[in-house]
């Protein structure tokens, strides 16, 4: 196996299952093998006879050749007594007691499990407003994500990982303002990640500088009105400090919502890739695109033969993950069920565009990223019909706005999530984000130094015979590989990391993916920290006028705790 040092590290220490005193008692293979064993034995329940140890061997080379990766929870737990395999979940909040803490209660339960919760809070009433059972007066839905935070940080998942979660308000509930400044405080709702809630009408006042309606999500009634475009200023400027909230297009969720007659979409999972009705719940799994590029007369491109095969089998495991995913509560197993939505995207992207030597901030970079992305999403229609051949379409497909002559086995099939742990699995740039710094020093605790460079510019580099140490040590310095002048051009032009390439070209190409994806892309738009707040509105409304289905942005320096730095030591 070509796993490198990191991703052992990762595998051993949150990934296979340990001893009472926190020793393994598998190894990676191991863990391989089980995850392939225990998301086969799917087959046997369609049809007796088949030969799971065939498919098996299949998902185990798939895995192991680090050409598909399911997310983390299958790997952690297939095969295994917990058995909760998805990363993604939306639990409905009602404005009720029993309600609000039924949903804490059942986000416990998925966070010790290793998913991940989304929630809307906008049918909760306002601030101030009565509550007849007492007399009393509401407290509101800031106060309630609160709880929501504190029972979160309890659980600290087992050990394996922090609970996340998603909170979404819509731009017209009354509580909007306090929403949108509630982390302003950084150490606030720390294990939140929070979105407005926008709609086109909105969207549409704001470019008008009207002024739209605050409706008590009680009465349904109108009880304040609001400028749109100050309202847009406000989460500019809060996105513009910290980062956050982000935003989300609510009628567009809608629009790709494949079973209308079952209620709204209203929140999407912790990253935002997944949007959700309540109670669904969805597993995802990311192809490797660099292991998807091979050389052919003297250059390097796509080898669409293999990304087909490997779209297929990935489709087939995905659907056997729904079978045999053991679920935190009967509701999730059945709403789940009914439109047993996929969510199969990838990793590497930017990695793969190195290998090619096609600058990620090129219109050759996004048509490729078109193309991908068409063709994943194509293939794997194409092997959800042919799975639904043998095992049935979707129980709700017929009430589905999916197009009826061909049967799909799956609600949706493409999600592009975050990968932020496969990919180091992988060893490859997360999902299709930019490669954020090339070369790394790591502290090793005797005292000594590490450099830890990005394999492709450490290959291009070795074969025209540039690579030093000291150079290394300048790029991790400066921050970027455009800024080493006597690099040849093309190495400048084509090594570009998250921050020579501009908040348009990030956006454009979020865009790009997201126009052939059936759920959402995670993506975070990065602006170096000297950014106006003109330039977050600009982008917030070129992602709007591009089809993406919401916007995350994050300015350099503007948390003072910020996970990945440039020009510094991790
Ligand atoms: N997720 C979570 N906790 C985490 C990381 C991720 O609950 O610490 C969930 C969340 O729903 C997120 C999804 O997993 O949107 C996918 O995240 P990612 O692709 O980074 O996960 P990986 O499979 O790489 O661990």
């Amino acid at each position: 196996m070509k796993l490198n040092a990191n991703a052992e590290t990762v595998l051993k220490q949150r990934y296979l299952i340990k001893d009472e005193d926190g020793n393994p008692v598998e190894t990676v293979d191991g863990m391989f093998r089980r995850v392939a064993k225990a998301i086969a034995s799917a087959d046997a329940l369609h049809d007796k006879n088949t030969d799971t140890e065939k498919v098996e061997a299949l998902f185990y080379d798939m895995m192991t050749n680090l050409e598909f990766l399911p997310n983390s929870p299958t790997l952690m737990n297939a095969g295994r007594d917990l058995g909760q395999l998805s990363a993604c979940f939306v639990l409905p909040v009602e404005d009720s007691m029993e309600s609000i803490f039924e949903a804490i209660k059942q986000a416990a339960l998925i966070h010790k499990s290793g998913g991940g919760t989304g929630f809307s809070f906008s049918r909760l009433r306002q601030e101030g407003s009565t509550v007849n059972s007492t007399g009393g007066v509401a407290s509101g839905p800031i106060s309630f994500m609160k709880v929501f935070n504190m029972a979160t940080e309890a659980i600290k998942q087992g050990g394996s990982r922090r609970g996340a979660n998603m909170g979404i308000l819509r731009i017209d509930h009354p509580d909007i303002l306090k929403f949108i400044d509630c982390k302003a405080d950084n150490t606030e709702i720390t294990n939140f990640n929070l979105s407005v809630g926008l709609t086109e009408e909105f969207m549409k006042a704001a470019e008008a500088g009207k002024d739209y309606d605050l409706v008590d999500p009680h009465t349904g009634k109108m009880i304040k009105q609001l400028n749109a475009r100050t309202v847009f200023n406000k989460i500019v400027d809060a996105a513009w400090r910290n980062g956050e909230p982000g935003i989300i297009f609510l009628d567009r969720l809608n629009r790709d919502n494949i079973v209308p007659e079952q209620g709204k979409i209203e929140a999407t999972n912790p990253c935002g890739e997944q949007p959700l009705l309540p109670h669904e719940s969805c597993n995802l799994g990311s192809i490797n695109l660099t292991q998807m590029v091979k050389e052919e007369n003297g250059s390097r491109v796509f080898d669409w033969d293999k990304l087909e095969r490997t779209v297929k089998h990935a489709v087939h495991f995905l659907d056997n993950v729904i079978e045999v995913n053991k679920y935190p509560l009967e509701q999730i197993e059945f709403t789940t069920k009914q439109t047993r939505k996929i969510g199969l995207g990838v990793m590497g992207w930017a990695d793969s565009l190195l290998m090619m030597g096609i600058p990620y901030n090129t219109e050759e970079a996004v048509q490729l990223a078109e193309k991908v992305m068409t063709f994943i999403t194509e293939k794997g229609r194409q092997a959800s019909q042919e799975l639904a051949q043998s095992r049935g379409a979707f129980p709700l497909f017929k009430q589905s706005i999916l197009p009826q002559d061909k049967p799909q086995r799956n609600g949706t099939i493409t999600t592009i999530a975050p990968t932020g742990t496969l990919s180091i699995i992988g060893g490859c740039s997360s999902g299709v984000e930019p490669v954020f710094a090339y070369v790394f020093i790591r502290n090793i605790m005797d005292g000594t130094e590490m450099l830890e460079v990005n394999p492709i510019l450490k290959a291009e580099l070795e074969k025209r015979g540039l690579y030093s140490e000291a150079l290394m040590r300048r790029i991790a310095q400066e921050g970027a590989v455009s800024h080493i002048k006597e690099l040849p051009e093309d190495i400048r032009r084509v090594f570009v990391s998250t921050h020579d390439i501009s908040p348009e070209y990030h956006v454009r190409m979020q865009a790009a993916f997201q126009r052939h994806t059936d759920n959402a892309v995670s993506k975070t738009v990065n602006f170096s920290n000297e950014a106006t707040r003109d330039d977050v509105a600009k982008v917030y409304s070129l992602a709007f006028s591009l089809g993406c289905k919401g916007v995350t942005i994050y300015r350099d320096g503007s948390r003072d705790e910020q996970v990945l730095n440039i020009g510094k030591v991790k």
